[in-house]
């Protein structure tokens, strides 16, 4: 199991999760819209959840269904950033056109 974070981190991207991840899984670069899990490094202990104040962050077996694909976007981060970072602007868009 792993966390995920999900579209509401992004253009938010707080820094409590990364503040309190023991293992220090959770990443983002300057150019990034949002932050990362890295399943690899994840240890489920579920604190970044609880520190993350837009309620962005779920364990992969809790994830709504609309967020399904951040399972995926976390993961490949590690190693397609250019097409993960795409997608999450797409993503982002989309989201800014709904309000
Ligand atoms: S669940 Fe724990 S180990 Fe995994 S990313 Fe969150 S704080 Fe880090």
């Amino acid at each position: 199991m792993t966390y995920v974070v999900t579209e509401a981190c992004i253009g938010v991207k707080g820094e409590g999760c990364m503040e309190v991840c023991p293992e220090y899984a959770i990443f983002s670069e300057p150019v990034d819209d949002m932050s990362f899990i890295d399943p690899n490094k994840c240890t489920d202990c579920g604190v970044c959840m609880a520190a993350c104040v837009v309620g962005a962050i779920y364990p992969d077996n809790a994830l709504p269904a609309a967020s399904r694909e951040f399972l995926g976007l976390n993961d490949y981060w590690f190693r397609h950033k250019t097409g993960v970072r795409a997608r999450v602007r797409e993503i982002g868009v989309g989201l800014s056109q709904l309000v």
